[in-house]
């Protein structure tokens, strides 16, 4: 039922949100500041109602919110929502429709496009913070606030302090409650597991890169070749899953108890983590079963990132367990590409299936092929040695030679410095490339922090700190010091 009190513009008299402030910390300062902090009345003049959905993780006030601050709906979504979290991981056209039904206030259609069970919303809402933040922010904001970044799911350590967070119910009607700021000055032993901080470092990572990048190009090409250089596949391309499921649980043991943890690795699903991750690459998984595997397979975001050691291999070992159509149907698309002039390359490519399958599939339908020569003559040979230790890509030097990139790369192959010279320069022009970008954006920013570089060009700032950590911090602009940092006694 609507309220029928009088609707309030707050317009330019809505306090401006803080950095990395939680939508509904927000709402609790307008409240506080309009209507005494008791005032349900302000409520229902501001939002039109009293019964919205204000402290759910996917909150139905932002067309309201929008209205009274003049700030449009993607920055209160990316930036005081938990939503971008679920970015790197989610098909593009889902995600798009969360981000749309939460700008018309539909806050629960998230959970469908998501493909997440909305039940654990129904218990009394919680949030989460961080004593020492909370104690910084009540020194430079004046109030202890409610941080985003500490809302995350599965976020258990807040990674700036490495503390762990607490816990505090929050109420749907009343609108002032607030972290509790101690001024005891005893600081605590760090607690938890190194699991928990290092998934909480990973959930923040991705955080920050989706809102920043969006998408990872390629996340599964990178989990196959990663999974195929540790030894997780069989000489037919095969995942070891049942392999790969044990040492993942072993590698995370510290979170055993952790309910994300437990929701991964039930075996109440009809195919259990990970293979179901590969199964169905197309489905929305939870970030956290994507996070459990990226911190196992390579440690850290910006080490995903940057793994370029794609394709090749992953090629020649197609995953084969990811669902297939049938064989005829795939057959008969495999007659249609080719005839339609694709090369063997490019139609084992596209279905995934090796080039002997596609020549098979020609034979069988006496499709006629277009083949380059295999052989490489001695001179030609020289001459592509040197362009492969000069960096050119496998492709460009086949097609300048005339012959099919399997043959340059047999070669390549049989000079394995070669191959680490090319993967050398790859690191050396992409160093350079992300210098530049994050050179790029500190000269954007008028004043710029540590902070809100890192904000602004994530990729560059977490590549450089895993690969060129005193390039980088020779670059940054001096950290602001921290009144309340852990001593260490
Ligand atoms: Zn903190």
């Amino acid at each position: 039922m609507r309220a029928s009190v009088r609707s309030v513009q707050l317009g330019r008299f809505f306090p401006r949100p803080f950095a990395d402030e939680a939508l509904f910390s927000v709402i609790q300062r307008v409240v506080l500041t309009h209507g005494g902090g008791k005032d349900k009345r302000i409520v229902s003049a501001l939002f039109g109602s009293r019964s919205l959905q204000f402290c759910s993780q996917f909150p139905s006030v932002i067309p309201h919110l929008k209205g009274q601050s003049n700030i449009p709906c993607d920055s209160w979504i990316t930036e005081h929502t938990v939503l971008p979290i679920y970015r790197p991981f989610t098909p593009q056209k889902r995600y798009e429709s969360a981000v749309d039904a939460l700008k018309v206030g539909k806050g629960n259609h998230v959970f469908k496009a998501l493909g997440i069970t909305a039940s654990r919303e129904k218990l009394t809402p919680e949030a989460k913070y961080c004593s020492q933040c909370a104690q910084d922010d009540e020194k430079s904001a004046g109030l202890a606030y409610w941080h985003v970044g500490h809302q995350l799911p599965g976020l258990t350590h807040c990674v700036f302090h490495n503390e762990r967070l607490s816990v505090m119910c929050l109420s749907r009607k009343k609108f002032d409650v607030w972290p509790i700021v101690s001024d005891s000055k005893s600081i605590k032993a760090p607690e938890g597991s190194e699991a928990e901080r290092h998934l909480s470092l990973l959930i923040n990572e991705s955080f920050i890169l989706g809102k920043t990048v969006g998408l990872i190009p390629d996340l599964y090409e990178r989990y196959f070749s990663r999974l195929i250089a540790r030894g997780f596949t069989t000489s037919c391309g095969h995942l070891r899953l049942q392999q790969l499921r044990t040492e993942m649980s072993a590698f995370w043991q510290g979170l055993s108890y952790h309910p994300c943890f437990k929701d991964a690795l039930s075996t109440q699903h009809s195919l259990p983590f990970p293979s179901n991750l590969f199964a169905y690459q197309d489905a929305c998984h939870s970030p956290i079963k994507h996070l459990l595997l990226i911190g196992f397979l390579f440690g850290d975001i910006a080490t995903l990132m940057s793994f370029t050691n794609t394709s090749e291999r992953v090629k020649k070992c197609p995953p084969l367990t990811k669902v297939r159509k049938p064989e005829a149907d795939i057959e008969a698309t495999i007659v249609d590409a080719l005839t339609s002039g694709l090369s063997l390359r490019k139609v084992s490519e596209k279905f995934r299936v090796s080039i002997g399958f596609v020549k098979k599939v020609a034979v069988i339908h006496k499709i006629e092929l277009d083949l380059r020569p295999q052989k490489i003559f001695r001179p030609e040979q020289d001459e592509i040695i040197d362009k492969l230790a000069l960096g050119y890509p496998t492709q460009d030097i086949a097609k300048q030679c005339h012959c099919s990139t399997g043959a340059i790369e047999t070669i390549l192959s049989q000079h394995p410095d070669i191959v680490e010279l090319r993967a050398d320069t790859r690191k050396l022009r992409k160093r350079e490339r992300m210098r530049l970008s994050l050179l790029n954006t500190i000269n954007e920013l008028q004043c710029p922090r540590r902070n809100d570089i890192k904000l602004k060009n994530g990729t560059a700032y977490m590549w450089l700190y895993k690969h060129d950590k005193v390039w980088l911090y020779d670059h940054l602009p001096a950290q602001i010091p921290r009144c309340y940092r852990r001593s260490k006694t």
